[in-house]
């Protein structure tokens, strides 16, 4: 569980503030995925940081219910430990020391990283680097997992296999999935609900329940033109929203 309410987050560098988010409500439950929406400058990056405990909102509350864990766009492996030691890094801190090495083999497997388990980094794909770094993040058990386009980097093959994985992966587990991403298709596919942020105005601008649809069905589905739309919309126009 994962709850945010009445949140902001403003910043002050120099002379300049910036209103990053405001007004921010939203709950996300065990089970769900929720895809977080927005161009460049609409703070979906702040709103995660919050979400995770990185950064204090000016205002606000966050509720979690366990650990969270977070993965960005790019992996940010060690280079100097291997993947299996990469993934078990949380074993190393004190608050985490009772996590047994079989976690961290259980997590190889399920990521398909058991024949690399002794590499190092620099030998991965791309593919391969991002999903070490969502079994390092799940190796804590967390109840939230927070992803800042986890996907942005990859070249399209790695994208869309990815994407297929987490799809079905967050399906069988029971943890709450926050999904930053600029990717209305990628977002349809894995999210149960996408919400739309926009720079400059504030709280969530729209927010639309997602059916469960395949790939060719979302090429298809008006909810994609109808989400592009709002997303590029201009800043300040109100945006229908169905929940
Ligand atoms: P997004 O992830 O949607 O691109 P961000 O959360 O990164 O959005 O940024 C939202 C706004 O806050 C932007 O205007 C950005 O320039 C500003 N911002 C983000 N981080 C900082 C920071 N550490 N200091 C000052 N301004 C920041
Ligand atoms: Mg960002």
């Amino acid at each position: 569980m994962l709850r945010l309410t009445n949140v902001a987050k403003t910043y002050h560098d120099h002379r300049r503030t910036t209103r990053a988010i405001a007004g921010i409500d939203l709950d996300v439950q065990p089970g769900e995925a929720v895809a977080l929406i927005g161009p460049s400058g609409s703070g979906k990056s702040t709103l995660l940081q919050i979400a995770a405990g990185l950064a204090e909102p000016t205002h606000g509350t966050v509720e979690r219910d366990g650990d969270v864990g977070l993965a960005f766009q790019q992996p940010l492996l060690y280079p100097w430990l291997t993947v299996r030691e990469n993934i078990g890094i949380a074993r190393r801190f004190a608050a985490h020391k009772s996590i047994d090495s079989g976690r961290v083999d259980d997590l190889l497997d399920e990521f398909g990283l058991t024949d690399l388990a002794d590499a190092e980094p620099s030998s991965l794909s791309g593919g391969q680097a991002q999903r070490a770094a969502l079994a390092r993040a799940l190796v804590t058990r967390p109840r939230a997992l927070l992803l800042d386009e986890p996907f942005a980097a990859l070249d399209p093959a790695a994208r869309t296999a990815l994407q297929d994985w987490m799809r079905e992966w967050h399906r069988t587990h029971d943890l709450a999935l926050v999904l930053v991403t600029h990717d209305v298709h990628e977002a349809l596919l894995i999210a149960d609900r996408a919400v739309l942020l926009l720079p400059g105005v504030p709280g969530i601008v729209a927010e639309w329940a997602v059916p469960d649809l395949d790939r060719e069905q979302i090429a298809a589905h008006p909810l994609l033109a109808e989400i592009v739309a709002a997303f590029t919309t201009n800043v300040g126009r109100s945006v229908r929203s169905v929940a």
